[in-house]
C-alpha cells in the first residue's frame, strides 16, 4: 500500500481507519463509540470499550509465545544480562503486582517510580498496569527537588526505587535523594518500595514507610492478580516534562488509545512484529521509554532489549556486538548518541555482522546533517529521523518503512504519521505559511489516538498551554517548523522557553528558579547555548544581590545548587556573573538576545531594550569568559 492512500484514510475516514487499527488489541468489552468529540479540543478514543495495557502487553501472548524472549535487560554498569522470556515476564509481573496490592495501591492510585533501566522498572511498571494503578516514572538523573515537585503533582500512593543508579562506574545512591525528596514534598507518599540490586547496602531505613521489594516478593510467591478492564480512556499513565513555567506538566495517557496508537506504529513505523527484536538505548524514564522500551514492542509479541550503561563501555562497539548477539531488526537511539559514537573509528562498527539489523531511528532533538551522513556511511542501512514530543506518545513526523518507505532527505524528520492533521501556521497572522515559510507546526483536534488526554488535574493548564496561541483550536507543538514542496516538515527548534540538551528536554525557567534559590543570586537568566556534542547546554547569566561579592565562588556554588536540586542533567555548562541583565522596559528578560551574544550572532532587534549598558555588560562577560564551567 502507498503512504500517500493509507495517510489519506486515517485523515478522511478517522473512525473507519481507527476501529480497524483498534481490532490490533484485546478489548474486554468492544469499543461502544471509536471518536467522541462533544466537548472539543477533548477528545474521548474507543469510548466505552474496556481494556488493559498488561494484559495485551503479556497475558495475550502465553498461547503462542510464552517461550519467547519477552525483555532482555542488559546492564553494562553491573555486569548483569537478564533474558526474560513471555512466560517469566507473566510471572515477575503478576508478583510484583501482588506487591503492590499487599501495600494497598488501588484503580486510579498514582504510583512513582524512580528506576534506572532495569528489569523491575519494567515489572513495576506493567504491574501497574494489571491492577489499573497510574504510574508515573521520574527519569533517575533529576535529584530530589525535581522529585519532590513531581510527587507533589501526583500524589501518589506508593514510589517504588531502586537502591541505586550507576552511571560508567560510579554508583549514585537513590535512597538519599528519595528521603530528601520526602522531606521537602507536601504530600510525600504513606510507603517507598526499595528495589535493591545490592548496590547500595548502607542505606538506613525509615520504619514503617520503607519495605524492601525481595522480601515482599517472596512472601507473596508466585501469585496470579486479575487483569483490572479499564475504560479506554482512563489514565494508564503520567510523565511529567518542561514547560515555560518553573512547574512540570503531568501529560496523562489513556489506556485505549495509547495501546492503538503504538500497536499500529510498531507495524507501519518501525516495521517490527511477533518475534522480532527492537533496541531503543531510551532510558524509561522519557516518553521514548515507556513507548519503545516497554509497551509498543510487548504489544506486539517482539522482544524488548533493554540497556543500563554508557554507549562507549566496555567499548564503543557494545550496542552493535547486542545487535548482532540478538538479531536486532530495529535500533532506536538520539542524535547526541550517535555524535559520542562518531568520534570513536568506525570499525567500531563495521566489525560486527548486522544482517539481521534493518534500520536505526533517530528522535528527541535535531538530527544535523554530518551525523545523519556519517551513521549511514557506517551503517549502510536507512536513518530515519522522526519527531515527536512527550506529549504526542508517538511519531508527528517520520517515514514508514512498515508501509512504504519514501526518500530519506537528510534534516527533515519526514512526512506527517498517520492520524496527525498537521499544518504550519504563521505565527502573527494565524495564516497557513507558504511552502518554505517558517511558522509554528500545530495539530489540528482532535488529536489522534496515543497523544496526551489533557494534564494531570489541570484541564485548563492543557487549554492554555496547547490550545490557547492562534484563534482556531489548534495543538500548538511551539516547535517552529518550514515545509517544502514535497510535504517534507524542517523543524527549526522551539518557540519558547524549553531547551533540549543532549535530547533531554529541559525548561530554562525551572533551571532559572534553582540558580535563584541561591542567597548570594539576586536574579538569572538561563539560556540554551549551541554544543557540538549535546545540540544545546545550559548557560546562565546571573546578577548578584551585594556587588563585591566573590563572583567565581557565587558561580561555582550556583553550579552545585542546580545539579543537587535537579540533577545533573540540568547541570549549566557555563556561569556568567554580571552587573545587569538586558531586560525590555516593561521588565521582561531579553533571552533571545542573550542566546543570540552566546553563539556570537547578531542579538536581533533590540528597540525594546530598556539599559544597552546591560548588553555590553554580557559582551564584556563573554569576552572575560565564565566565571564557572568552560
Ligand atoms: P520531548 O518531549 O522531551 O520528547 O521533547 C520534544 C521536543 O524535542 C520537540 O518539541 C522538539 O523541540 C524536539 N525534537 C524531538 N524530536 C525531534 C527531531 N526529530 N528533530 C528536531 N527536534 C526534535
Amino acid at each position: 500500500m502507498r503512504y500517500e492512500d493509507l495517510y489519506r484514510r486515517s485523515i478522511e475516514q478517522p473512525e473507519a481507519f481507527w476501529a480497524e487499527a483498534a481490532t490490533a488489541i484485546d478489548w474486554n468489552e468492544p469499543p461502544r463509540k471509536i471518536l467522541e468529540y462533544t466537548q472539543p479540543p477533548f477528545r474521548k478514543w474507543f469510548a466505552g470499550g474496556t481494556t488493559n495495557l498488561c494484559h495485551n502487553a503479556v497475558d495475550r501472548h502465553l498461547a503462542q509465545r510464552a517461550d519467547q524472549l519477552a525483555l532482555v535487560a542488559v546492564s553494562t554498569e553491573t555486569g548483569v544480562t537478564r533474558e526474560i522470556t513471555y512466560r517469566e515476564l507473566h510471572r515477575e509481573v503478576n508478583a510484583f503486582a501482588a506487591v503492590l496490592k499487599r501495600l494497598g495501591v488501588g484503580r486510579g492510585e498514582r504510583v512513582v517510580i524512580y528506576m534506572p533501566n532495569m528489569a523491575e522498572a519494567v515489572f513495576a511498571m506493567l504491574a501497574c498496569a494489571r491492577i489499573g494503578a497510574i504510574h508515573s516514572v521520574v527519569f533517575g538523573g533529576f535529584a530530589a527537588h525535581n522529585l519532590a515537585l513531581r510527587i507533589d503533582d501526583a500524589r501518589p500512593r506508593l514510589l517504588i526505587a531502586a537502591d541505586a543508579g550507576s552511571r560508567g562506574g560510579k554508583v549514585i545512591p537513590y535512597k538519599p535523594l528519595v528521603d530528601q525528596a520526602c522531606a521537602e514534598a507536601k504530600f510525600p507518599p504513606s510507603k517507598v518500595l526499595i528495589v535493591s540490586r545490592g548496590l547500595d547496602a548502607a542505606q538506613p531505613r525509615v520504619e514503617g514507610r520503607d519495605e524492601d521489594y525481595a522480601a515482599l516478593r517472596a512472601q507473596v510467591g508466585d501469585q496470579e492478580v486479575p487483569v483490572e478492564w479499564l475504560e479506554s480512556n482512563e489514565p494508564s499513565y503520567l510523565l511529567y516534562t518542561s514547560g515555560t513555567t518553573g512547574k512540570p506538566k503531568g501529560v496523562q495517557r489513556d489506556v485505549g488509545g495509547h495501546a492503538v496508537a503504538l500497536a499500529l506504529s510498531m507495524r507501519t513505523v518501525y516495521d517490527v512484529g511477533p518475534g522480532q527484536v527492537m533496541f531503543s538505548t531510551s532510558d524509561v524514564g522519557w516518553a521514548v521509554g515507556h513507548s519503545y522500551n516497554v509497551y509498543g514492542p510487548l504489544l506486539v509479541g517482539a522482544t524488548s532489549l533493554l540497556y543500563e550503561g554508557l554507549p562507549v563501555n566496555p567499548d564503543p562497539g557494545i550496542w552493535w556486538s547486542l545487535c548482532e548477539k540478538y538479531g536486532v531488526r530495529t535500533m532506536f537511539s538520539s542524535p547526541t548518541a550517535v555524535r559520542v559514537l562518531k568520534k570513536h573509528d568506525v570499525a567500531y562498527i563495521r566489525d560486527h555482522d548486522l544482517s539481521k539489523l534493518h534500520y536505526l531511528f533517530l528522535a528527541g532533538e535535531p538530527l544535523d546533517e554530518p551525523t545523519a551522513q556519517w551513521i549511514t556511511n557506517a551503517l549502510g542501512k536507512p536513518v530515519i529521523d522522526n519527531y515527536w514530543q512527550t506529549e504526542t506518545g508517538w511519531p508527528v513526523l517520520c517515514l514508514l518503512p512498515g508501509v512504504d518507505m519514501k526518500p530519506v532527505k537528510f534534516g527533515s524528520p519526514g512526512l506527517p504519521n498517520l492520524g496527525y492533521r498537521l499544518r504550519v501556521i504563521d505565527e502573527t497572522t494565524g495564516n497557513e505559511a507558504a511552502v518554505g515559510e517558517k511558522g509554528v507546526l500545530v495539530i489540528e483536534p482532535p488529536l489522534p489516538p496515543g497523544c496526551m488526554t489533557t494534564v494531570w488535574n489541570d484541564d485548563a493548564r492543557f487549554l492554555s498551554s496547547y490550545f490557547g496561541h492562534f484563534r482556531q483550536l489548534l495543538y500548538s507543538s511551539l516547535d517552529w517548523a518550514i515545509r517544502d514542496k514535497d510535504g517534507y516538515t524542517f523543524i527549526l527548534g522551539r518557540a519558547d522557553d524549553v531547551i533540549n540538551v543532549a535530547g533531554h528536554r529541559l525548561g530554562t525557567r525551572e533551571i532559572e528558579e534553582s540558580v535563584s534559590s541561591h542567597p548570594a543570586v539576586a536574579e538569572a537568566a538561563v539560556i540554551g547555548v549551541h554544543d557540538e556534542l549535546k545540540g544545546q547546554v545550559p548557560v546562565v547569566f546571573a546578577t548578584l544581590k551585594r556587588s563585591d561579592a566573590g563572583s567565581a565562588e557565587a558561580a561555582a556554588q550556583m553550579m552545585r545548587t542546580v545539579t543537587e536540586q535537579l540533577g545533573a542533567v540540568a547541570r549549566p555548562s557555563r556561569v556568567y556573573v554580571v552587573n545587569a541583565l538586558p531586560k525590555t522596559r516593561s521588565g521582561k528578560l531579553l533571552r533571545r538576545s542573550l542566546q543570540a551574544l552566546a553563539e556570537h550572532r547578531d542579538p536581533g532587534d533590540l528597540s525594546t531594550l530598556d539599559d544597552p549598558n546591560a548588553l555590553e555588560e554580557v559582551k564584556r562577560a563573554l569576552e572575560r569568559g565564565a566565571d564557572a564551567g568552560s
